[in-house]
């Protein structure tokens, strides 16, 4: 077992995860914790690297399938007021990497500053918008990004500018360990107008998302252009359920697991219909969520 000295105020054993995520599923954290500075932080991950105890980053969970028993790791989740801090300056906004997605689109609202409306609606952190290149068919996070502070497997804080970042469609090149803070430059705009769009976008997305008591999780990525919806309806695939785990009716390419639902139903619903799809249309979809 491994030791965490000094820490034992942020460390957990066993922490349950569905709490922090978007589908109930059963798994533990082997290791958890939440560092309330950036020093904590850095000891912590100093801590896993000279025990060999693997890391990973959880944000909101909204793109995270917890499918194992326990996940064998230090979860950290930067939940503390040290990893939300937000600051405007000009035309620059500056976002820690644990603050929702939705206080950096109201901070770039009351500033008058225009980029980010598209991705209102979409759940989650800013670290995970970076990490995962959030966005819409039109846009992404990765557009608006000037540089991105991380904390490195090495336990180094470094800044990655524009020009050494890479953002493709659902993928950024940011493979450190902690993504610390974003730098996003945007257009200045009157705040009015950046409140309306965002909050067109906002409507618009919601009216396009599954709505029910049930947890959900978007599964697949879209293909060259083709969304992963029209794939999975044309695969004739709409209203699939396999125990506790549905495609959603109006969005079937949300997943959705009832409270106390199979993990393994999750899993072989997400198996069922990528062999479908490559059956009926020859195309192998890509999974959007990450399974731990
Ligand atoms: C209802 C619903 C609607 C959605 N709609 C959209 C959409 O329109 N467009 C879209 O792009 N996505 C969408 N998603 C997917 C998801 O919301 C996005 O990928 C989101 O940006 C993930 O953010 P998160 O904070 O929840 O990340 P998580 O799910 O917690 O993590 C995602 C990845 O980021 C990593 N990560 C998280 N924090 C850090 C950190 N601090 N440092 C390093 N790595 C970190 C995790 O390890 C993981 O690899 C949707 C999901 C749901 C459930």
């Amino acid at each position: 077992m491994a030791e965490f000295n000094g820490l034992e105020h942020i460390v957990r054993e066993q922490e349950p995860l569905a709490q922090y995520g978007w589908l109930w599923t059963e798994g533990v954290a082997k290791y958890f914790a939440e560092p309330t500075t950036q020093d904590e932080l850095s000891i912590l991950v100093g801590q896993c690297r000279e025990q060999g105890v693997a890391v990973k980053l959880l944000g909101g969970g909204s793109n995270v399938l917890v499918a194992s028993d326990e996940v064998d790791a230090m979860v950290i989740h930067l939940s503390a007021a040290a990893f939300s801090e937000i600051a405007a300056e000009g035309n620059l906004i500056t976002a820690k990497g644990g603050a929702k997605l939705v206080q950096l689109l109201s901070t770039a609202a009351r500033e008058g500053l225009s980029g980010l409306e598209s991705l209102a609606g979409i759940p989650g952190t800013v670290a995970g918008a970076l990490k995962t290149n959030a966005g819409t068919h039109n846009d992404d996070i990765g557009q608006w990004t000037k540089s991105v502070k991380v904390l490195t497997r090495e336990g180094e804080v470094a800044v990655r500018q524009g020009d050494e970042l890479r953002f493709a469609y659902r993928e950024s090149s940011l493979n450190e360990l902690v993504i610390l803070e974003g730098t996003f430059e945007l257009r200045p705009m009157d705040a009015v107008e950046v409140t309306k769009r965002t909050q067109t976008q906002w409507i618009l997305s919601k009216g396009q998302q599954p709505r029910g008591a049930a947890g959900t999780i978007c599964m697949f990525r879209d293909h060259g252009g083709v969304t992963a919806e029209s794939l999975i309806e044309a695969a004739g695939l709409k209203g699939t359920a396999m125990g506790s785990a549905s495609l959603n009716d109006s969005c079937p390419n949300f997943l959705e697991l009832h409270q106390g639902g199979s993990t393994e139903n999750a899993i072989a619903l997400l198996n069922h219909v990528q062999a479908e799809v490559a059956a009926h249309a020859g195309i192998e979809l890509v999974r959007q969520v990450e399974v731990w």
